[in-house]
This record gives C-alpha cells, structure tokens and sequence, in this order.
C-alpha cells in the first residue's frame, strides 16, 4: 500500500491493523511529511518489527527532480518525475518575508483554454493528493526554508480533481504546517464544484479565472465556459463569498487586442459591482506557437485605472521567472518536444 498521501487517521488505521498502537500513524506522518524521509528504515523510533512489516507491505513514493531552471529574481521551475515517468511542473518563489510554491493538480488538463500551454499537451490523469503534497515538500527541501504559501495555480485544473485537491489541502495544513488562509486554488469556473467547496468552508482564498465580461468571448478563449456562463458562475461566486466571508480574487489574463480594451473594463467592473473581491490582472506570458500577444504597459495601466474608478480593487501579479517561462506547461512541453 502506497502511504505518501495518507492522513494520520489513515496511518493508524493501518497501525491498528499491523496490531501496532495508534500513536505509530502520528509519528509515520511526523516521517513521511515534517522529516521527508523515503524509507522505513530511516524511522528511527518505530520499533524494528514494525519497520519490517512495513518494508513488507508498504510503499513511500515520490518524485525526483529531472530539471530545474533559475531566474535573476530567484524564481526557481523544477520539472519532477513522478513514479509512473509522467512529468509535472512546480515553481518556488522565494521572497525575503515568505516563500511560495506554485503546485500543478493534474498532468496536463482537459479543460484546453486556448491560451495555455498545460492545454497544448493534452491530459493524461489527475494527481494524487500525494503527487501534490510531494511538490511542496521537495521544493521545501530544495529551498531549505519552511514554505509559507501554496498556490494550486500550476498545471492542471484543481477542481476537475477536487477529492485530492482537498485532502492535499488538509494534508498541507495539518502535517506541513502551512495556514490555511496562506493557500490559494485557482479554478477556471466549474460552478458546481465552486459551490461544493464553498460548503467545506475552508478558509483558503479562491481564485477564479474570469478573464472576460463576455459570455461569447469566453467561450471561445474557455471551451469549457460553455457549460458554465457568466449569470451561473457569478451566482456560485457571490454565494461563495456571503457563505465563507472570504473575497474571491478573479484573475484577468490580459490578451492584446482581445480583452483588454477600455469598454472591456467598464463591462467587467459592471459584472463584479456587487462582489466581495478583487481582480489579479496577469499579462499573457507569450508561449510559442500561439497568435497571442500580451498588451503594453500603458493599456494594462489605463484597464487598472478604469477598474480603480469604478470602485474594483486591483492587484497585478507580479512578473517573476519571465526568462525561465514560468507560464504553466511551458517547461513540460519544451522536454516533451526535444
Ligand atoms: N486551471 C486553473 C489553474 C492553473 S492556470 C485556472 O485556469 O485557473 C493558472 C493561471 O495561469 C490561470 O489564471 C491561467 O489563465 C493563467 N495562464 C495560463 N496561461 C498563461 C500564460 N501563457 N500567461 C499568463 N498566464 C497564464
Ligand atoms: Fe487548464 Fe487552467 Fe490551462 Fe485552462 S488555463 S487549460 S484550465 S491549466
């Protein structure tokens, strides 16, 4: 049995089984999750009996670290090999007060967003609340500092996989350490599995990928905005946040020429009137092969201000890894073409 990804219910269940007591899942977890170790053997406090049980039943898998790419700011992409040789992307972003690691959910996605270059390479399979874990953890150890943040915002779509999105979550909380509120899941808008998480009640902060004010629009750049439009998106949003009190932030990817213009803004400022939010703009980090291009400085500025005027706070994200292509997929798909 695979035991990287299980909670500590789970870990003493199997204790209790091998006839072990209970507090033996407290301390595998304290192995697998605070120390990082990948054997049994390194458990130094289990007595032997068990370590030879587990050797015998059990396994601790994780990933390895195949590439990783460096930019001037620090802003670190790995490329990690999973056991099945499957790669996924994961980004450290260290700053002086804390330090955030950016998460992939599935191995490509099958959502296909016309922009994305996760979408370029297809979908192969979600990963498990271990596969996701495991990438703050070897980030953790790779920096050599305690992670404070996750976003879910690498490949994939965290709300097409959304029982091991959550236990990940809890996993990250309760055995990494890391506060809930310090977690981001971005989601391109599957209404339903929004209203799903907003009855857990979780105190992340969610991300939506909006990206427009315009249902036709939307569906061209989101295929799978087809099934969800705008009026049905926006209600799950608002009750979203009237249930957890938390703001939602909806990201705007800034595309020139096709949504960032200044009646756009208007329309978007309209849309999110009466919404406890804030909106990211990300300017389109251009990837190869697409026709897209990302608007100049003095169009994002005049979209910012529009939105400001109307009462909408905004925040930009932050341009960080530029020269490593820290475009979600990027890296997969340039190892996947060579
Ligand atoms: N599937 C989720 C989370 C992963 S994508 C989602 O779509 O929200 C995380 C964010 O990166 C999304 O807002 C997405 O629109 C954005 N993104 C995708 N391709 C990009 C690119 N080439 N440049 C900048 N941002 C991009
Ligand atoms: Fe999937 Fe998000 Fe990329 Fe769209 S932007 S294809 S939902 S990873």
């Amino acid at each position: 049995m695979e035991l990287y990804g299980l909670n500590r219910a789970e870990l003493s269940s199997i204790c209790d089984q091998l006839g072990q007591p209970a507090f033996r899942g407290k301390q595998i977890a304290e192995w697998l999750y605070r120390s990082g170790v990948r054997s049994f053997d390194c458990m130094t406090n289990l007595p032997a009996a068990l370590r030879d049980k587990l050797n015998q039943t059990s396994t601790i898998t994780r990933s390895e670290i195949v590439k990783r790419s460096e930019s001037a700011d620090k802003t670190a992409k790995y490329l990690l090999k999973m056991a099945d040789g499957q790669t996924i992307e994961s980004v450290l972003l260290p700053y002086p007060d804390r330090i955030s690691v950016c998460v992939s959910t599935q191995i490509g996605c099958p959502v296909g967003c016309v922009f994305c270059a996760t979408a370029m390479c297809g979908f192969v399979r979600n990963l498990s609340a271990g596969e996701i874990v495991d990438q703050v953890s070897a980030l953790q150890q790779q920096a050599g500092r305690r992670v404070t943040h996750v976003v879910m915002m690498g490949m994939g779509e965290p709300l097409l996989n959304f029982d091991n999105v959550v236990k990940a979550l809890h996993l990250l909380n309760d055995e990494l350490g890391i506060g809930m509120r310090k977690m981001t899941v971005s989601t391109v808008g599957i209404a339903p599995a929004i209203d799903r998480l907003r009855d857990l009640d979780l105190q992340i902060t969610l991300a939506v990928s909006l990206h427009t004010p315009d249902d036709d629009l939307r569906r061209r750049l989101i295929p799978i905005a087809d099934k969800y439009p705008l009026v049905t998106l926006m209600q799950s949003c608002r009750e979203y946040t009237q249930h957890t009190k938390r703001k939602i932030t909806f990201e705007y990817l800034m595309l020139a020429d096709v949504n960032d213009s200044q009646p756009q803004a208007m329309e978007l400022a309209a849309l999110l009137q009466h919404t406890l939010c804030n909106v990211n703009l990300i300017p389109f980090n251009e990837v190869e092969g697409l026709p897209y291009r990302r608007p100049n400085r003095a169009a994002i500025e005049a979209f910012r201000k529009v939105l400001e005027d109307n009462g909408i706070e905004v925040t930009q994200r932050m341009e960080r890894g530029r020269p490593i292509s820290a475009a979600c997929g990027q890296l997969r798909r340039r190892q996947l073409s060579s």
